[in-house]
């Protein structure tokens, strides 16, 4: 599936519903992209998970806050993926630091930077320890099994509403 065709996806699944979370807050490694950056070079060309960067484009049509909450030790990497794959801009904030918290730490910047209160935040991550210490905040927080995809965008965004989304309710009246 092209990057436009999720795109377009993502945005017809975003127009299910009718309020948004103010921020998405994606996670780095195993989220975005199917690797450790710590364990790579800075010279490589990165890719992400299938999905990840026409969901990033369609939130960012929508007007939807992005931010980047990793604990990867390797910031200078990381960031120069972000660059390299040309999503650098995309983020108002990037949290990447190693920390002994499951991103506490990482979500009480973001609130800071941002203003956004907890309960307006959506977070994507693949580490259920982390899943578990942000909810505790009151965040929305999705665990991913294989990256970010279209499946993940919609539960997080039915879980953020709490209400069931009807995309396959029929058209006949
Ligand atoms: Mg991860």
């Amino acid at each position: 599936m092209g990057e436009e065709k999720v795109k377009n996806d993502a945005l017809q699944i975003l127009g299910l519903f009718q309020v948004l979370p103010r921020l998405v807050v994606f996670d780095l490694d195993y989220t975005l992209w199917p690797f450790y950056c710590e364990c790579r070079s800075k010279r490589e060309m990165p890719s992400m998970y299938p999905h990840a960067k026409g969901i990033l484009f369609a939130l960012k049509e929508m007007g939807v806050d992005m931010a980047i909450a990793s604990r990867s030790p390797t910031q200078d990497i990381a960031k120069s993926f972000l660059d390299k794959l040309g999503i650098q801009s995309m983020f108002v904030t990037q949290e990447i630091f190693s920390s002994w918290t499951h991103k506490t730490e990482h979500f009480q910047k973001i609130q800071r930077r941002t203003g956004v209160p907890f309960n307006s935040m959506l977070f994507f991550d693949d580490e259920d320890r982390n899943i578990q210490a942000v909810s505790k905040m009151g965040v929305i927080s999705i665990l991913v099994n294989n990256g970010v995809n279209l499946g993940a965008l919609r539960q997080g965004l039915t879980d953020f509403t709490g209400t069931t989304s009807s995309p396959n309710k029929s058209k006949h009246k």
